[in-house]
């Protein structure tokens, strides 16, 4: 039975988690720029500089980043960063408006 490639990353996220806590380690999408990441806070938007593990190969599109398969591309550590609630929705949000005409996501080359 295939299991949620998100799922069976959870426990190394939370491990990872704790490491970018232990190096206070600075958001990698706005570069501290909105200040440091409050790892203490619980993470949903009332807490915007709370912690997000950002992907930086965003799992739908494991194939244009050279991944066998979503699971490789959800559970790799190297793709991570330490990344603020806030930083990583709005650059969600951008991603989002990538989307095609179907709602799928489209390799356009222009990254
Ligand atoms: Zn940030």
């Amino acid at each position: 039975m295939a299991s949620n490639p998100r799922q069976s990353a959870a426990r190394a996220r939370v491990r990872q988690a704790r490491r970018y806590a232990a190096a206070n380690a600075e958001c990698a999408l706005c570069n501290g720029a909105r200040g440091p990441i409050d790892y203490s806070a619980p993470r949903d938007h009332m807490h915007p500089l709370s912690l997000v593990i950002d992907e930086i190969a965003p799992v739908a599109r494991w194939r244009e980043f050279g991944y066998e398969s979503r699971r490789a591309c959800a559970c790799d550590p190297a793709n991570w960063q330490p990344a603020h609630w806030i930083c990583n929705a709005l650059a969600s949000d951008k991603r989002g408006r990538r989307k095609g005409p179907r709602g799928r996501d489209e390799a356009s080359g222009t990254f």
